[in-house]
């Protein structure tokens, strides 16, 4: 017998071919229960769309599912097909994608998309092999969407998977490519074999996706909620693992101008474009930033905290009120501002729902109620 069909011969059967301590078919069996029972009802669950699988799975990508569902179907409204999105232009991607944050995604997505439109008559592929040929789509992702859309046993492993499998087998948080190789291995003996069936529906797709609901509402980081998990049984921790040391946050305070002027009826926002070249966020447009001696003994019209990866940023917006046509005559900040910089641009209120601004602009032109859009809870932010 080949390697491939022993292992396939080994999920059938249930055995515990990889040493794990448990049957893989027992493991099955109890987290699909638990998962039949106790899925949330999530708007990219049971949809039969490959793309709206993509798009939601990059989505999820280090963003909070609250944060997610408002924007994903409001994506979906304004781009619903492949062809819909490798039409549109970056600008209007990224206004949709504002806070979400990592707005490298949004880019890849919409390099990903041209490309299936231009090489795969607008189809993306079945296999998890040629889905990784796709712009932007890492192990990840495409394992996700072979198995969730396509049924293919292969098995996802993001960190709520990760830390499952590392606290059913009483193992710590480890780093290196043979302790991944491992856990690859063991979620893989996992997966059930075979595509869509008839009578178990989709199951690959529903193991994937029970694993990090697991992950997500019972076998959390801190202080697991075992009395409650379907394997308790079956796992060797039993609690919290073993892990090394996070990095600490930071701290940092930043400062912006708020700069408001009134053209007829409409009311204008000075806003700033982050350059091209720019590591993080490029061309997106935020509120121009103000060095700490420009606003040494002024009182800001909002703070705010915005948390990006490990740093904590004490966000202050200074306003010199509204301006009349007249320009910046008498408004110091603008006018240090004005001689600083120059890629500075007017927008009107009524218009900033369409712009593509860094999700700690919109959060902070929504707390100023300068935009019409409904607030949305932004948790991350970054590139
Ligand atoms: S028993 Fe506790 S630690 Fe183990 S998998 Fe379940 S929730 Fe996680």
């Amino acid at each position: 017998m080949k390697a491939g069909e022993k292992q396939a011969a080994a999920k059938g059967s249930g055995k515990d071919a990889a040493g794990m301590g448990f049957s893989a078919l027992g493991f099955r069996r109890r987290l699909g229960m638990w998962y039949r029972a106790n899925a949330r009802a999530l708007p990219w669950r049971g949809v039969n769309d490959p793309y709206a699988t993509w798009l939601s799975e990059i989505m999820l990508q280090q963003t909070r599912v609250a944060t997610v569902i408002d924007r994903y179907q409001e994506f979906l409204r304004r781009f619903p097909t492949i062809h819909d999105l490798a039409v549109a232009n970056e600008e209007d991607v990224l206004a949709l994608w504002s806070g979400l944050g990592y707005y490298r995604r949004a880019r890849t997505l919409l390099r990903g998309a041209q490309f299936v439109e231009r090489e795969m008559e607008g189809k993306l592929p079945r296999s998890l092999a040629k889905l990784r040929t796709l712009p932007g789509v890492g192990e990840y992702t495409a394992a996700a969407i072979a198995s969730i859309a396509f049924g293919e046993s292969v098995a996802v492993l993001d960190g709520n998977v990760e830390r499952v499998l590392l606290r059913v087998l009483g193992l710590p948080e480890q780093k290196g490519a043979k302790a991944r190789a491992r856990l690859v291995e063991v979620a893989q003996r996992l997966v059930p074999a075979g595509r869509r069936s008839a009578t178990e529906g989709n199951a690959p797709g529903n193991h994937n996706q029970a694993m990090m609901e697991l992950g997500a509402l019972i076998c959390v980081p801190r202080q697991p909620l075992c009395p409650e998990c379907p394997v308790m049984e079956m796992c060797r921790t039993q609690g919290e693992h073993a892990t090394g040391t996070r990095a600490r946050m930071q701290s940092r305070t930043v400062s912006y101008l708020l700069a408001l002027r009134k053209r007829g009826v409409a009311t204008e926002v000075l806003l700033e474009r982050r350059a091209a070249e720019a590591s993080q966020m490029a061309g997106m447009l935020e509120l121009p930033g103000l060095p700490p001696a420009a606003v040494q003994g002024r009182e800001p019209v909002l703070r705010l905290r915005h948390a990006i990866t490990n740093t904590n940023y004490y966000v202050q917006v200074f306003s010199e009120g509204v301006l009349s046509d007249g320009g910046p005559a008498g408004a110091a900040l603008l006018e240090k501002i004005t001689a600083m910089k120059t890629d500075l641009t007017w927008v009107a209120t009524s218009k900033l729902g369409q712009q593509p601004l860094t999700g700690l602009a919109r959060k902070a032109l929504q707390r100023l109620n300068l935009m019409a859009l409904p607030r949305v809870t932004i948790e991350l932010q970054g590139d």
